[in-house]
């Protein structure tokens, strides 16, 4: 029997809600508890950096750019606490990889978008919200009339489900404003 408890922690919500800004609190406060800490982000995500999870308002943490969701194993053999930044772009083996590694006793934070820009569900996210032990889902400003928001909301044409961008893309919308004809 393992003596350590392992966990899984989701982070959802839409764009600029604050779900990278709410992973780098919980990650820092566990490098000030003196765990070993590990942060990973996919390839795809290279808006800002290679080396470092970026949020909107500007707080970063130094990061493992990776591939593979499999690669996020042989990087975690010595490391207590994970952290795993827009894991809606992750193939569905992260989910294994998750549970793999919760099982090991080792504490997983990862945040993600719950829905795409056609309120739909994004890929693995709610499978991984179904095996988390603890989802936190935030809310950002409509950016149309100042409600909640929990939709992203895509300003340019393009139809395709990954699209990386920034506000020049995509806005937070609240529901009335997302289906607004
Ligand atoms: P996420 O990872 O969810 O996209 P971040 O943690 O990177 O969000 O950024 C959150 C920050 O984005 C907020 O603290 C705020 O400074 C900024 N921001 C920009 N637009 C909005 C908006 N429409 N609603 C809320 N925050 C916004
Ligand atoms: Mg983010």
């Amino acid at each position: 029997m393992q003596n350590k408890k392992g966990v899984i922690e989701v982070i959802c919500g839409p764009m600029f809600s604050g779900k990278t800004e709410e992973l780098l609190r919980r990650l820092k406060r566990s490098i000030i508890a003196k765990n070993k800490v590990a942060v990973f982000k996919p390839k795809i995500d290279n808006r800002y950096s290679d080396e470092f999870v970026v949020s909107h308002n500007n707080n970063s943490i130094k990061s493992i750019t990776i591939n593979h969701s499999k690669e996020i194993l042989e990087l975690s053999k010595d490391i207590s606490i994970i952290g795993i930044d827009e894991i809606q772009f992750f193939d569905t083996d992260i989910i294994k990889i998750c549970i793999e590694l919760a099982n090991k006793g080792k504490r997983i934070i990862v945040s993600g978008l719950d829905k795409d820009f056609q309120g739909r569900p994004f890929g693995i996210m709610p499978n991984l919200m179904c095996e988390a032990e603890l989802v936190t889902k935030l809310t950002a400003i409509c950016n149309q009339c100042g409600d909640y928001a929990a939709f992203t909301k895509r300003i340019s044409d393009s139809k395709d489900q990954v699209l990386l961008g920034e506000t020049d893309i995509y806005e937070a919308n609240c529901r009335g404003c997302f289906y607004k004809k």
